[in-house]
C-alpha cells in the first residue's frame, strides 16, 4: 500500500496543448494519482451513460409496443364511432321514413273522413230532394264524429308536412286511431246509412204500392160521393169513380200489390181486387176480361184487365174503387198520375 502511495506521488503526468506552429506549447503537470482518479471517474461516467442509454432503449421499445397497442385501440374506437354514426344515420332515416308514413297515414285518414263528409252532404241533399218530390220526411243521418275530427284536417293543411312536430303528428294520429275512433265513426256511419237506406227502401216500396196511377184511359163520367143511383133513383154513396171508354180498353194496376180476387161478384160483374199493403186496396169492376189470377204480384202500371160492362152497368166503363183500412175513399184524392 505504501508502495502504491509512493508510486502515485513520485510519478507525474504532463498534459501538453499545441495550438499551432507559431504559438508556444502549453503544458501542465499533474500528480498521477489525480490523473488516475479523473480517468476512473470519466470511465465510470461513461459506463453510467451506457447503462442509461441501454435502459432508455429498452424503455423506448416498451413504449413503442404500448403505443402500437394504443394506436390499434384508437383505430378500433374510430371504427366503432363510424359504425355508430352509420347506425345513427340509418335510425334517423328510419325516423324520417316513419314520420313520412305517419303523415301519409294521417293524410289518408283525413281524406277518407273528408270523403265521408262529402258523401254525407250529398246524401243530405238527395234526401231533401226525395222528401220534396214525395212529400216524405226522411232525415239524413248526421255523424257526431265529423265535427270532432275536423280540427285535425285543418292542422294538416298548414305548411310542409315534414316540419310537423313529432308530438303534434303522433297526437293527431293517436286522436284518429285511439279507442278505435275511425272504426267507431265508420260503424256509426254505416249503421246510420243502413238505417237510411232501409227507410228509403220502405218509402220507395210504399210509393210503389200507393195506388196513385190512373187505371185506364177515358172520361170520368161519375165521381165519388152521394148521388142518385141510376138504377133505383135513390140517393146512395158512390164508392168510386166511373171512367168510360170503349170496350176492351186496357185497365192497369193503380199500384204494386197482390191480386186477392179475380172473378164474378154480383152487380160488379167481373171484378179484380188488388191488396197494396199499407192499408190500401183497389177494385176494378164491370171488366170485360180479367187477365190476372189470385196470388199474382203486379207492378204499378201493369195491364190487369180490359174494360167492359159486366154486372149492373149502364154502359162500358170502369168502376174504380180505392179502400183505405177497409173504407172507400175518393180515388181522385190519391190518383195523380195519368
Ligand atoms: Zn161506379
Amino acid at each position: 500500500m505504501q508502495r502504491l502511495k509512493d508510486y502515485f506521488s513520485k510519478n507525474k503526468v504532463t498534459l501538453m496543448v499545441i495550438p499551432n506552429a507559431e504559438k508556444s506549447i502549453k503544458q501542465w503537470k499533474f500528480n498521477l494519482a489525480i490523473a488516475f482518479i479523473v480517468l476512473i471517474t470519466l470511465t465510470l461516467v461513461n459506463i453510467g451513460l451506457l447503462i442509461n442509454t441501454v435502459t432508455a432503449k429498452a424503455e423506448s421499445a416498451h413504449l413503442n409496443v404500448a403505443n402500437d397497442a394504443l394506436s390499434q385501440d384508437l383505430v378500433r374506437t374510430q371504427d366503432k364511432i363510424t359504425s355508430l354514426e352509420n347506425i345513427n344515420q340509418s335510425k334517423s332515416d328510419e325516423i324520417d321514413h316513419l314520420k313520412a308514413s305517419l303523415i301519409s297515414s294521417t293524410d289518408f285518414l283525413e281524406e277518407r273522413l273528408e270523403e265521408m263528409d262529402q258523401a254525407q252532404t250529398y246524401i243530405t241533399q238527395l234526401v231533401d230532394l226525395f222528401n220534396a218530390e214525395t212529400n216524405s220526411s226522411l232525415v239524413a243521418p248526421v255523424s257526431r264524429s265529423f265535427s270532432r275530427t275536423a280540427p285535425v284536417a285543418v292542422d294538416a293543411s298548414t305548411g310542409d308536412s315534414l316540419s310537423y312536430s313529432e308530438d303534434a303528428l303522433i297526437s293527431s294520429v293517436e286522436s284518429l286511431v285511439s279507442s278505435d275512433e275511425i272504426s267507431n265513426i265508420l260503424s256509426e256511419q254505416s249503421e246510420a246509412y243502413t238505417e237510411l237506406v232501409s227507410k228509403l227502401e220502405s218509402q220507395i216500396s210504399y210509393l210503389e204500392c200507393r195506388p196513385d196511377f190512373f187505371p185506364t184511359s177515358g172520361t170520368i163520367t161519375s165521381t165519388f160521393g152521394y148521388r142518385k143511383d141510376p138504377f133505383t133513383g135513390q140517393t146512395a154513396l158512390h164508392n168510386g169513380i166511373d171512367i168510360s171508354s170503349t170496350s176492351g180498353t186496357n185497365i192497369y194496376a193503380a199500384g204494386t200489390g197482390v191480386i186477392t180476387f179475380a172473378g164474378w161478384s154480383g152487380s160488379f160483374g167481373n171484378v179484380i181486387v188488388i191488396d197494396h199493403g199499407y192499408g190500401y186496396e183497389t177494385a176494378y169492376a164491370h171488366c170485360k176480361t180479367l187477365d190476372r189470377e189470385v196470388g199474382e204480384t203486379v207492378q204499378k202500371g201493369d195491364q190487369i184487365a180490359t174494360m167492359g160492362s159486366t154486372g149492373r152497368a149502364t154502359g162500358t166503363h170502369l168502376h174504380f174503387e180505392i179502400r183505405y183500412n177497409g173504407s172507400a175513399i175518393n180515388p181522385l184524392n190519391i190518383v195523380t198520375q195519368k
